[in-house]
């Protein structure tokens, strides 16, 4: 495998190679958690689980941590508007981030620390920081001294010259005058009054925010892992920060490769929550966006360039997904399978018995795009070139054709195309009219008890007696989807008999 990453660190796009081989260690800065996430985190979060399903599936080992940052001037400012205590506001709000994430079908992290429960973590940090000499206190505030540090600004290109010079003429509020470099910055924060606090060596207090991410670091991953994530927002200060203090502390580099995702433009302007204009990803959601277009939206673009929103790119997504998802939907579709004569396919998920070498293009061209620093827009065109055959194929059996024997030999491509999708978190997705939209349909109970009873009648080998099942819900306009995992959903087509459309 030679996968190449672009480093931000080194500005050159380098082969992967994990300290520990077999194994990656990936740690992604995570969201500050006062409000819903917006398109903005989609589009960073969906092209680092893609990175991850993809080392997964080139059988490495991944761990991969992601924080919460519950403890912030954002975070209180939103609980006094809402009355609402600090513990409330970020548990609400992690709950949504879960809620999102799971529903644009991101991988959860492996360990989720936050800053509140790292505490012990983080002051060990600044206790050491402060003995090396790399940190001094002031009037309750630790500051973290960036000129004890000569390459410092190494990630961002920035010098220690050039950035004072920039300072100069800045207005100097009270934590600015405590400091003895303008690029200082706050490991611990004294306590202000109402706000919440936490005992310390330096008096009541609590975190700044580079230094939750280098102590999490430390705790869950170790002194050195592989990859470091974030927005490229994100390079300056806050990874330059966290590269400071964890070499200082630990004597040994924070991340070998550092990536960074490109931002959401809207208008030519940055999508963030402080300007304002972002979408939320449950108000794009429930507009009627599917999940799985979102993700193609965001694939379409490489993760290192800005990704302009607009409803017509949406639209266009729709119309690329579409045609994935009525691909994908062929060999999972129990009437498609019966007329195949694809039986048991969905059961077995793996790769068909019998090596289709003419479908190895498609798989070494998939691989080579992703390897070319995540070129996920070339590896979804692999995706569209395996799919047209398998769209045609659906579209003629809809038609009521009878499938060929060629058509039948398509079932390693169907495969293909269902492993390919998974590595970039594409999966079939059933049309709006979902079992629980239909309220006018029969009886959800009703179709359950039957899809239990064909299931049982396939484990006893009964197999006419599951299809009698399946072919009497078929009538009555129930579509069965086998999933791969071995549960079976369902869908109502009011029309009756048509398979599933994407
Ligand atoms: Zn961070």
């Amino acid at each position: 495998m030679t996968l190449r990453l672009t480093n931000t660190l080194t500005r050159r796009t380098e082969v992967f190679q994990p300290l520990v081989p077999g194994e990656v260690s990936i740690y992604c800065c995570g969201v500050t958690v006062y409000d819903l996430c917006h398109l903005g985190h989609a589009r960073s979060y969906i092209v680092w689980d893609v990175l991850r399903r993809y080392l997964i599936w080139q059988q490495y080992r991944v761990t991969f941590v992601q924080n919460f940052t519950d403890i912030d001037d954002k975070i209180l400012r939103r609980a006094a508007a809402e009355g609402r205590s600090m513990e409330e506001v970020s548990e609400s709000n992690i709950q949504a981030f879960r809620e999102d994430m799971k529903a644009l079908n991101i991988l959860p992290p492996d360990q989720s620390p936050r800053a509140t429960q790292c505490l012990d973590g983080i002051r060990s940090m600044i206790a050491e920081l402060e003995a090396a000499g790399a940190a001094y206190s002031a009037d309750g505030d630790v500051y973290f001294a960036v000129m004890g540090r000569p390459d410092y600004g190494k990630l961002s290109g920035r010098s220690l010259s050039e950035q004072q010079e920039g300072a100069s003429g800045r207005l100097h509020s009270d934590e600015e005058s405590r400091k003895r470099h303008p690029f200082d910055f706050a490991l611990w924060k004294g306590v202000k009054p109402g706000e919440p606090s936490f005992p310390s060596p330096w008096g009541q207090g609590r975190p700044g925010w580079h230094i939750e991410c280098s102590a999490m670091v430390r705790q869950e991953l170790g002194t050195t892992i592989d990859i470091h994530l974030g927005g490229s927002d994100l390079i300056f200060p806050h990874h330059e920060n966290e590269i400071a203090q964890s070499e200082a502390a630990n004597g040994e580099p924070l991340a070998r490769y550092w990536l960074h995702n490109g931002m959401v433009n809207v208008d030519g302007e940055k999508m963030s929550k402080s300007l304002g204009n972002f979408t939320t990803i449950r108000a794009l959601l429930a507009s009627g966006i599917s999940a799985m277009t979102l993700r193609l939206f965001v694939l379409q673009a490489h993760y290192r360039k800005p990704l302009d929103f607009s409803r017509d790119a949406l639209d266009a997504a729709a119309t690329g997904w579409q045609g994935l998802n009525e691909a994908l939907g062929l060999g999972l579709s129990t009437t498609f399978t019966a007329a195949l004569g694809w039986a048991n396919v969905a059961a077995s998920a793996q790769p068909a018995p019998g090596h289709d070498v003419g479908l190895e293009p498609s798989r070494e061209a998939f691989v080579g795009a992703l390897d070319d620093d995540l070129n996920t827009s070339a590896a979804l065109a692999v995706l569209f070139d395996l799919a047209r055959p398998l769209r045609a194929l659906a579209r003629r059996l809809e038609r009521g054709s009878e499938a060929s024997g060629e058509d039948r030999a398509l079932q390693g491509r169907w495969q293909l195309l269902t492993e390919l999708s998974g590595v970039l978190g594409l999966e079939l997705e059933l049309s709006s009219s979902s079992p629980s939209e239909t309220s006018a349909g029969p009886d959800p109970a009703q179709i359950q008890a039957l899809i239990s009873e064909r299931l049982a009648a396939r484990q006893e080998k009964r197999y006419p007696d599951a299809d009698a099942i399946r072919d009497r819900l078929r009538s009555d306009g129930i579509e069965l989807i086998d999933r791969p995992d071995g549960s079976t959903e369902w869908i109502h087509r009011p029309q009756s008999g048509g398979p599933p459309r994407g």
